[in-house]
């Protein structure tokens, strides 16, 4: 039996990680549950879950759950960083959407935990420091983003220095054949639907921009040590092909399954064992076809931003992101045009000063001035 802590379980990676645990009640058993701000949402996971420990981020919701469960152990506040690294818990699943998602991971490397990853936020922004803290505490990362998941397992197919290229593949979003007149008129209620997958709302505005790809992009980067030009993305439509590795003999070896979150999340749970997954089957025989292309990279510049982040290093990946989350906010706030969110990261990676990010406080510091550039930002209409 596994003993999880679940951060972020009010989000969508954090429900469908507990319907997982439901489906499994002799594998896993939940130790900590983490969420921010919705108690209700919390109220019904604590009464079935029944964790040891609860964190709940924001003060007053935490004191209102205390309320609710007299007696409980409830933590607040950044202390709650603290319980990824509790003695009692084996796997941290780490849900936390954005940059926040960063100190979690850091506690439980250092505490020498296996880290469910689908925060990816953080191994962007924090590179170095994640690294620093696998090497001083001996913890381990296993995928839960489904690219890197499907990366994960094919490069399970040959060795590391028989890769030719990482492919990564693309939903391509909601908006991926709409002329860029039209791309201006996108509100935030379009870019909050996504048509394969339900996400959280901050992921689902990221895949019709291409930053959520952008992300992913510098996310393998950091996960299989891959540079800038191994690493390739297809627009793939349907969500069937999760991602690719091709090898030096053209050999390519692809993970496909119906687009479904539990699937990645249960196998980052049980790995190296495959056990029984409440996802579907996929029914190969009622798939129409399976299509690829390259991404249109002038609509969406996401893309190439990417590249030039990973490949200068240091501050740029965190103006590269936090930018973005800042950008996002503005435009669901309806300050920005769906068009001018990367215009609004583009003029934080310009400004921001080039640094390498080697402690906590130069990450923080460039995160802070990532944002109050987004911020700055000045839309021309
Ligand atoms: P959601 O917005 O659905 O959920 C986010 C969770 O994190 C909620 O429990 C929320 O709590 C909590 N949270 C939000 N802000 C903070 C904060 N500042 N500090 C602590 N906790 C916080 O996001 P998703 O589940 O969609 O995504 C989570 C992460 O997983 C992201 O990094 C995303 O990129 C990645 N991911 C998601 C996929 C998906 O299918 N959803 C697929 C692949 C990767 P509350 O709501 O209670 O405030
Ligand atoms: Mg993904």
């Amino acid at each position: 039996m596994k003993r999880a802590a679940v951060f972020g379980s009010t989000g969508s990676i954090g429900k469908q990680t507990l319907s997982v645990c439901r489906e499994h009640p002799d594998e896993f058993s939940v130790y900590a549950l983490v969420f921010g701000h919705n108690i209700e949402e919390g109220t019904d996971q604590i009464l079935e879950f029944d964790p040891a420990v609860i964190g709940v981020y924001d003060e007053a919701c935490a004191k209102e759950i205390g309320a609710r469960f007299p007696g409980r152990n409830v933590v607040s506040g950044s202390a709650v960083n603290e319980l990824a690294a509790l003695p009692e818990v084996d796997t941290v699943v780490n849900g936390v959407s954005g940059f926040s998602g960063t100190f979690p991971l850091i506690k439980a490397l250092d505490a020498g935990k296996t880290v469910a990853l689908a925060n990816k936020e953080s191994v962007v922004c924090a590179g170095g420091l994640v690294r620093a803290a696998m090497q001083k505490g001996g913890g381990k990362i296993l995928p839960v983003d489904s690219e890197q998941s499907a990366v994960f397992q094919a490069l399970s197919a040959g060795r590391r220095e028989d890769v030719r290229s990482i492919i990564l593949t693309a939903s391509g979003g909601s908006f991926r054949s709409l002329p860029y007149e039209e791309l201006e008129k996108v509100t935030p209620e379009m870019a909050m639907k996504h048509p394969n997958w339900s996400m959280g709302r901050k992921i689902t505005i990221d895949s019709s921009t291409l930053f959520n790809k952008g992300l992913e992009v510098m996310e393998a980067a950091f996960l299989f040590d891959a540079s800038a030009d191994e690493i390739k993305v297809l627009v793939h439509p349907q969500s069937i092909v999760h991602s690719m590795v091709e090898y030096k003999d053209n050999s390519i070896i692809a993970q496909l399954s119906v687009p479904d979150m539990r699937l990645a999340i249960q196998y980052a749970m049980t790995y190296p064992e495959r056990i029984d997954c409440p996802a579907k089957q996929l029914d190969l025989t009622m798939l129409s076809g399976l299509t690829f292309e390259e991404p249109d990279t002038v609509r969406f510049p996401a893309l190439p931003m990417a590249y030039e982040a990973l490949k200068a290093g240091g501050s740029l990946p965190v103006a590269y992101n936090s930018g973005n989350e800042a950008a996002v906010e503005r435009f669901i706030k309806g300050e920005l045009l769906f068009t001018e969110i990367p215009e609004c990261v583009a003029y934080a990676m310009e400004r921001i000063e080039r640094v390498d990010i080697n402690d906590m406080e130069t990450l923080l510091h460039c995160d802070k001035e990532a944002r109050r550039m987004a911020y700055e930002f000045a839309v021309k209409r």
